[in-house]
């Protein structure tokens, strides 16, 4: 199935994405709606047993992007569907896939890959528990575990369900995989987006090692690599909700120079007092001198600048977790569920949280690096105010990150708010100075 990859150019980064204004690279079928109005997941023509599973989950009424990608998924089409994270693109993709399976188990049958680890272990749980009375037997197959060990479990528990990241399953190909998803009749992408602009080489190969699967592409972003990938797959392209800006969400920004962009986080977190296991919805909103978030997520560029963020913080007494991939497996299942389960207020974190991940509700989203792709501005502050809630999202601004806020501001088609909030005199400049010389090993434009 090489044919589908060829030579892409690099994407321009601060310009608004030029795939906005253009026309899909391939005329790729729309799914209509069908003309009976569905109401349940009966209606979709999923098995009885999966309709059960489903309502056991509290999942009653399909979803947008339900309603509209299991019947063609079930007819056997190559899908794209595209939908927001928390629009039940999970299910959408799994249901119809154990609907196939049992109707004649064997395994491998599907092929699930994410761009993150968390995301593919997030995909296995849900199939787990949806498909635990039919003995459904999930596998991870992803990066920072015992590879050995894996290669081994999947050798003697034949899954009929893979999900892994591409790295390792591309490691895994000449241990035994590359036999077993040999027969493989479903391959999905999650997040499709970026896995092709990512791991596009480790797609391809684990595209090389199939015969014709059905293909299911998933993501909240239209990009043109991914257009032109599903057109040449002839996917049925599906819309649910698009990544948008939730109406309760008040967007600002704070211009401050580099060499004291750390103090301006430590006012941010500090100034808002995060209220420990607070549990009630917030009041008011985020204009009143009273509104407390409950959560917050804070942003950074790279691995190393999470972990030097994190630990400033932690020298303030911030209570913070962090998550990036290049900590141990261990250190980001810890943080995430910390976060997840309110253990932990704060995460400090590069884009592997900023998509897919299941998260609890989240008041505040802060930009300590503002996004080089507008695109990915969207997807972080969209993790906030969330269902008709509260939040604010506060990008820190210096005087390198001008265009990158103009790009952004191009795309939203609208200007942030100045923050007028803090004052300057209330900078914790000296304790936040302290701080970066007691942690050490700072890069210059962080001091
Ligand atoms: P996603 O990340 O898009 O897969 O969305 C996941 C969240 O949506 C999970 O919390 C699911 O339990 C929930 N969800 C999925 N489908 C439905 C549905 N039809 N009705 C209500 N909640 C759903």
């Amino acid at each position: 199935m090489n044919g589908l990859f060829k030579p892409r150019k690099k994407k321009a980064k601060v310009a608004p994405p030029a795939d906005a204004a253009e026309p899909p690279a391939a005329a790729a079928p729309e799914h209509k709606q069908p003309d009976k109005p569905v109401l349940t997941f009966g209606d979709l023509g999923l098995a009885g047993w999966l309709v059960q599973a489903c309502d056991a989950l509290g999942l009653k009424r399909p979803s947008a992007i339900q309603r509209l990608a299991i019947p063609p998924a079930l007819k056997g089409s190559n899908v794209l569907g595209l939908a927001e994270t928390g629009s039940g693109k999970t299910a959408a993709f799994s249901l119809p896939i154990l609907h196939k399976l049992f109707e004649d188990p064997y395994g491998v049958f599907s092929l699930i890959l994410t761009p993150s680890r968390e995301l593919a272990a997030q995909i296995a749980k849900f199939l787990r528990i949806i498909g635990e009375a039919q003995k459904l037997r999930v596998q991870c197959v992803i990066g920072g575990e015992d590879v050995v060990r894996q290669s081994l479990e999947l050798t003697n528990q034949r899954p009929h369900i893979v999900v892994g990241t591409p790295g390792r399953l591309v490691e895994c190909l000449d241990s035994g995989l590359r036999e077993m998803i040999g027969n493989l009749r479903c391959l999905v992408l999650d997040e499709a987006d970026r896995l092709l602009e990512n791991a596009r080489d480790d797609v391809k190969a684990v595209f090389g090692a199939l015969k014709k699967p059905q293909v299911l592409l998933y993501s909240a972003t239209s990009t043109k690599p991914l257009e032109t990938f599903s057109g040449a797959l002839k996917c049925i392209r599906v819309e649910g909700s698009k990544a948008s800006i939730p109406k309760t969400l008040v967007q600002e920004y704070v211009f401050c120079p580099k060499r004291v962009k750390l103090a301006h986080l430590a006012q941010v977190l500090l100034g808002f007092e995060l209220e420990e296991k607070r549990d009630e919805e917030s009041k008011g909103t985020p204009a009143d001198r009273d509104w407390r978030p409950r959560s917050a997520l804070v942003f950074a560029q790279t691995c190393r600048r999470v972990h030097e963020v994190h630990a400033v913080l932690a020298h303030q007494s911030i209570d913070a977790r962090c998550l990036h991939s290049q900590l141990p497996q261990y250190d980001r299942t810890k943080a995430l569920e910390a976060f997840q389960q309110r253990r932990s207020q704060i995460l400090v974190c590069t884009d592997v949280a900023s998509r897919g991940l299941d998260l609890p509700a989240i008041d505040l989203v802060v930009n300590f690096d503002i996004p080089r792709d507008p695109d990915d501005y969207i997807h972080r502050v969209g993790r906030c105010a969330r269902n008709g809630h509260q939040g604010l999202a506060v990008s820190l601004i210096t005087q390198s990150d001008l265009a990158y806020l103009a790009a952004i501001e191009g795309c939203l088609g609208s200007r942030l708010a100045k923050c007028a909030r803090f004052s300057e005199k209330s900078l914790p400049l000296q304790d936040v100075a302290r701080a970066v010389e007691s942690v050490g090993g700072l890069r210059k434009d962080l001091d």
